[in-house]
C-alpha cells in the first residue's frame, strides 16, 4: 500500500449521538410499536426534508420562543443566499407540507412522522442537539374528539411499550382573545411582583408573560402559582370544547391532571395543551407534548384548517424502557456458516443463499485482518454472533455431498438422541433448519420473524 497521509482525529458533533448496534434492538422495538400503534388508528406517514426556509420556523414558531430565540441551526446557503435551517421540530413543515400539496382537499388527514430535529441547546441528561421526535398531525378535525384520541393513542403506546410511570397534565389555554383578556390582568399581576421576577421573566414581561407560568425556578414558584389563571377567563366555547375532552378521557379510564399553568414552548398552539411526564428522567421529565393550533394553516397562507397533534422525545422514551424491563436482546442472526477449503467456501456461498431463500438469517464467514481462517477460531466468531445455528462445510462435507449442523444455544433445542450435532444432506439443510427453528419456537415463530425479544 502506498503512504496514507493522516488526518487529525475528528470526533463527532457535541450533542449529537451515534446510535451504535447494541441499542439498535431498543430502537427498533420502539419504532416497530409506534408504527402499529399509530397505523391501528389510521395515522398515515409522512416524510418531510430535514432542511426548511429559516422563515418557516421564525415565523411559525413564533418570535418569543426558545427555540427561535437560541436554539435554531440557521445558514446561509453558499450557493443561492438562502437562508435554511435545520428543522427543531416538524409541526411547521408538516403543516407547510399540508399546504403545499393541497392534503386535506378530500377530508381531514391523520398524519405521523419520525425523525431527527436539532435544536442547539446545552447538551445534558436527555436534552441533545440531534434528537428525535415521532409525532402525529390530525389536520382538519374541529372537535375535543381528536384531541382525546391522540391522547388515547399515546396511552396505548405507553402501555404496549410495558412503561407505567408516565403521567397525562391536561390544560386549555383558549383562543386568541381568551388570551389576550387574562394577558392584561397577568401582566398587571407580575408588574405587582417585580421584584421576584427573574431574568428571563423580566424580558418576557410584554412579550410572551404566558411562558413566564412554565418558569422551573424554584424562587417563582409560590409568585407563579397565584396568578391568574387562563381557565378562568374561557368562554363558553372553549370551556365545551375542553370538557368533551376530559368526558371522552373519563369514559375510557384515562387518568390525568389539570394543571392551569401547562402552557406549550410555540406561539401556534390554541385551547387544548398536553404533556405526558414522568418523575424517572430527572429534570427532563417531559416525553410527550402536544395540544390544538388551529391557527396555524390559516397562518401559514392555507384555508382556515384546524389542526391538533403531539411530539414525542424518542430518547427520554428509550431511557425509560431501558429502566423499566429487562435488556431487550436480539438474535443477530439464525446461521452461521464455517467452512474449510476453497471447495467448501464455494460451497458454502451457494449453501448460504438457499438459506436466505428460505427466509434465514446467514452471517457467512468471510476473511477478516484479526482472526484466522483456522476451524477454532472460525467456531468462536459463530459463538460471538449469537446465531443458534453453525452450519460447518469442510472437507469431508465437500467429498460427501452433506454439511454438518450444530447447535449453538441451548434453547435451539437438542436432539433426540442428545447430541447437538447433525450430518445433513446438502440439498435438505434449509427444509432441516427451517423445520428446526419453526419447532423449536413456543412463540409461533412467523417466518419474516423479528428476532427482537423484549422481557418483563
Ligand atoms: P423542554 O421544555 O424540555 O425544552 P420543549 O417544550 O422544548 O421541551 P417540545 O418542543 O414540545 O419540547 O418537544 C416535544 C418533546 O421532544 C419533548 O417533550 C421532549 O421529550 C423532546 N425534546 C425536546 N427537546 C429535546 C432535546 N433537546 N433533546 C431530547 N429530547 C427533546
Ligand atoms: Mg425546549
Amino acid at each position: 500500500m502506498s503512504e496514507i497521509k493522516k488526518v487529525e482525529k475528528i470526533v463527532g458533533v457535541k450533542g449529537m449521538n451515534d446510535i451504535l448496534p447494541a441499542d439498535a434492538a431498543l430502537w427498533e422495538l420502539f419504532e416497530n410499536t409506534v408504527e402499529s400503534v399509530l397505523k391501528s388508528y389510521g395515522f398515515q406517514q409522512i416524510r418531510t426534508p430535514i432542511v426548511e426556509p429559516t422563515a418557516l420556523f421564525s415565523r411559525g414558531l413564533g418570535a418569543v420562543t426558545d427555540i427561535v430565540e437560541k436554539e435554531m441551526y440557521s445558514f446561509v446557503d453558499s450557493m443561492n443566499g438562502d437562508n435554511l435551517t435545520l428543522r427543531p421540530e416538524s409541526t411547521a413543515s408538516v403543516v407547510r407540507a399540508a399546504i403545499e400539496h393541497n392534503l386535506t382537499y378530500d377530508g381531514p388527514k391523520r398524519l405521523w412522522y419520525s425523525g431527527p430535529m436539532f435544536r442547539h441547546e446545552r447538551p445534558q441528561r436527555g436534552r441533545y442537539r440531534q434528537f428525535h421526535q415521532v409525532g402525529a398531525e390530525a389536520i382538519g378535525f374541529t372537535g375535543p374528539d381528536i384531541d382525546a384520541e391522540l391522547i388515547m393513542l399515546c396511552q396505548r403506546l405507553w402501555d404496549d411499550l410495558g412503561l407505567d410511570n408516565i403521567k397525562l397534565e391536561l390544560n386549555s389555554i383558549g383562543d386568541a382573545e381568551e388570551r389576550s383578556r387574562h394577558r392584561v390582568d397577568l401582566i398587571a399581576y407580575f408588574e405587582q411582583h417585580q421584584e421576584i421576577l427573574d431574568a428571563d421573566a423580566q424580558r418576557r414581561l410584554h412579550s410572551n408573560p404566558l411562558r413566564i407560568l412554565d418558569t422551573k425556578n424554584p424562587a417563582m414558584q409560590a409568585m407563579v402559582n397565584g396568578a391568574p389563571q387562563l381557565l378562568d377567563y374561557l368562554g363558553q366555547e372553549s370551556r365545551a370544547h375542553f370538557e368533551g375532552v376530559q368526558k371522552i378521557l373519563h369514559h375510557n379510564n384515562i387518568p390525568f391532571t389539570i394543571n392551569p399553568r401547562l402552557v406549550r414552548g410555540m406561539d401556534y398552539y390554541n385551547r387544548t395543551v398536553f404533556e405526558w411526564v414522568t418523575d424517572q428522567l430527572g429534570s427532563q421529565g417531559t416525553v410527550c407534548g402536544g395540544g390544538r393550533y388551529d391557527p396555524l394553516v390559516e397562518m401559514f397562507g392555507g384555508k382556515s384548517t384546524p389542526a391538533c397533534g403531539f411530539a414525542m422525545g424518542v430518547e427520554r422514551l428509550l431511557e425509560l424502557m431501558r429502566a423499566s424491563g429487562e435488556p431487550v436482546t436480539r438474535n443477530e442472526c439464525d446461521v452461521y456458516l464455517v467452512h474449510q477449503g476453497e471447495a467448501a467456501q464455494l460451497q458454502s456461498f451457494v449453501l448460504a443463499e438457499r438459506l436466505r431463500s428460505a427466509g434465514l438469517d446467514v452471517v457467512l464467514h468471510c476473511a477478516s485482518a484479526n482472526a484466522g481462517g483456522s476451524f477454532k477460531s472460525q467456531m468462536k466468531r459463530a459463538d460471538a454472533s449469537g446465531a443458534a445455528y453453525a452450519v460447518i462445510i469442510g472437507e469431508d462435507e465437500v467429498a460427501n455431498n452433506t454439511a454438518a449442523v450444530k447447535v449453538l444455544r441451548a434453547e435451539a433445542g437438542v436432539k433426540e438422541d442428545g447430541s447437538n450435532q447433525a450430518v445433513v444432506p446438502f440439498d435438505g439443510v434449509p427444509d432441516y433448519l427451517v423445520d428446526l427453528i419453526v419447532g423449536n419456537d413456543d412463540h409461533g415463530h412467523d417466518h419474516d420473524h423479528q428476532h427482537v425479544h423484549y422481557h418483563h
